[in-house]
């Protein structure tokens, strides 16, 4: 069916209504008995019901929602249903499963992508540097036996399934049903007996995850001062107690027995995740959406693609947005109760990164995000977010600079690039990420030193949000309505970032961690509020993002 009507500007036109007649025909015809259809137009977007009659005025009077191509809900079908990629089904993953679609040769270019990848990117990176020739014999090892493991069959004459892709099956199986580790080695167990002798089957889970060795992404984990002064890295690696504040490293250490550490932060390294989404053909596709498969609409933000910081972006760093494969991420950071919401006394804070390369129904999928961090608890890390902050931004600065990847579509090697563009958080971690007091008179970050507030008794109100007004606006001068006063004020102007980078200058060099030493009204507390206080600003510390 012809869609080119859709797009046409003027509405009135014969060539417009002619394909608005055909759509409607259409979607009479799928509607059957029920009284309403969904509303395309650009205010409704799929979720408002109407009848026809209004929806084909709001078609006339508002146009079609451009995004709105494939018309799945007003009985247009696709000749094959599978290879549209935004269907809306609700878990892809469970189908997929149901489904067995990947089969023996799939599990075996999926390899090979992997394989590609993990060696193209060494081989550049120095092939005659020992450790890494060390490494690479032991990796090849490793993709060696999995490359045999994909051609052995289960059991001896069993033609449709090799061991390697079984085992892959049921731990996904496993992992959406969330089957707890000992039922899983029981299933199988049970499986092994029941197959034929000579079967290759592990008999337990760890066994079954040590079949995939060779493919997985490591997790790193850091030892963190008790106090969170720092981590126990770098130039810190070998100490046994925190220099800041002089806290042992370690829990339990007798000498000669396992020593405990105080606190492990988990680090998932982001780089090899990066690297790992441009193996897979599908993914590697993904990645480039942003640019190259994205309808842009004006006055529509449908994508991060479409707002302001994206654009400034784009014009300060011509060289990243030239290549549609670099990866722009959010990073979006909570506290979270592992054990009991009604236990307060713990709370681990993960650190989330998402990628906005990729459609937006896909970006925001769980499989999609990376998970970065896991900051221990017991308490809210606050401002000393920025220690554990540390192996982050170091591969982030170190990702900005371009890292060796193998792209899986193009089947050659790029320098990816990527740069963290947005934070997502509530105002209370927005504080502790920012360095900005999210209190006080001067809560707000955008009003600054203009911050509207009153003081109630003990507590602080904000108010002023008339300034924001438009020049004439009736409440403007209704001042009975508000505070008995008229508004006169414009809305505070915005911080530059020099500005703001000024302010935080102010405030370079604050110590982190929560040194018990240092206690409230110490020398070193009194010297950082008169500072605040004298230049005017709120931030608490010089902070990666602000
Ligand atoms: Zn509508
Ligand atoms: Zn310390
Ligand atoms: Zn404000």
């Amino acid at each position: 069916m012809d869609k080119g009507w859709m797009f046409l500007a003027d509405r009135w036109c014969d060539e417009y209504r002619n394909g608005l007649e055909k759509f409607l025909t259409m979607a009479k015809q799928h509607k059957g008995d029920k009284p309403k259809i969904r509303c395309p137009c650009r205010k409704c977007r799929n979720v408002k019901y109407y009848s026809v009659h209004v929806v084909k005025s709001h078609l006339l009077y508002k146009g079609m929602d451009s995004t709105y191509t494939y018309w799945k809900f007003h009985g247009e079908t696709l000749p094959n249903e599978n290879s549209n990629a935004h269907s809306c089904c609700d878990n892809e993953h469970e189908i997929n499963a149901n489904n067995a679609e990947v089969n023996d040769d799939e599990m075996q270019e999926i390899l090979e992508d992997i394989y590609w990848g993990t060696f193209n990117e060494e081989e550049l990176n120095g092939g005659s540097n020992k450790e890494v020739s060390f490494r690479k014999e032991d990796e090849l090892e490793k993709f060696d036996r999995l490359f045999k493991d994909a051609k052995r069959a289960l059991y001896p004459g069993c033609k449709k399934y090799s061991i390697l892709l079984f085992v892959v099956k049921l731990l996904h199986l496993k992992v959406l049903n969330r089957w707890s580790n000992k039922s899983f080695t029981m299933l199988l167990q049970l499986l092994k007996d029941s197959y034929p002798d000579d079967n290759l089957l592990p008999s337990s889970y760890y066994d079954s995850r040590k079949l995939l060795g060779g493919i997985g992404l490591r997790c790193d984990l850091i030892h963190a001062c008790k106090n969170d002064c720092i981590l126990f890295r770098k130039e810190y690696e070998g100490l046994d107690h925190c220099p800041k504040c002089l806290q042992s490293r370690w829990k339990i250490n007798d000498g000669k027995g396992k020593k405990v550490p105080q606190k492990i932060l988990r680090y998932f390294p982001l780089k090899p995740r990066l690297q790992r989404l441009f193996m897979s053909r599908k993914i590697a596709s993904y990645m480039r959406w942003h640019k190259e498969k994205r309808v842009e609409e004006i006055g529509v933000l449908s994508h991060p693609a479409d707002g302001e910081s994206w654009k400034e972006f784009d014009k300060k760093f011509p060289w990243f947005a030239e290549d549609a494969r670099n990866v722009r991420l959010a990073l979006s950071s909570d506290g979270f109760n592992p054990f009991n919401n009604m236990c307060n006394s713990y709370s681990m804070w993960p650190v989330v990164l998402i990628n906005y390369n990729m459609p937006p129904w896909v970006s925001k999928r769980e499989p999609y995000f990376f998970l970065s961090l896991l900051i221990p608890g017991r308490r809210s890390p606050g401002k000393d977010i920025d220690v554990f902050l540390q192996p982050l931004i170091d591969e982030l600065l170190e990702l900005f600079k371009g890292v060796r990847t193998y792209d899986s579509v193009a089947e050659q090697c790029f320098l990816l690039h990527a740069a963290l563009m947005w934070t997502i958080n509530d105002f209370p971690a927005y504080g502790d990420l920012s360095g900005w007091v999210t209190k006080g008179k001067m809560a707000c970050p955008c009003c600054n030193d203009k911050t509207d507030y009153q003081s109630l008794r003990n507590k602080i109100g904000y108010l002023g949000h008339r300034r924001f007004l438009p020049d004439n606006h009736v409440w403007r001068n209704d001042g009975k309505k508000f505070n008995g006063k008229v508004e006169r004020r414009l809305k505070p102007r915005e911080l530059s970032g020099e500005e703001i980078l000024k302010q935080l200058k102010v405030v370079e060099g604050v110590t982190l961690g929560k040194n018990p030493n240092t206690k409230k009204g110490s020398a070193v507390l009194k010297k950082e509020t008169g500072l605040r206080r004298a230049y005017f600003t709120n931030y608490r510390i010089g902070k990666i993002f602000h």
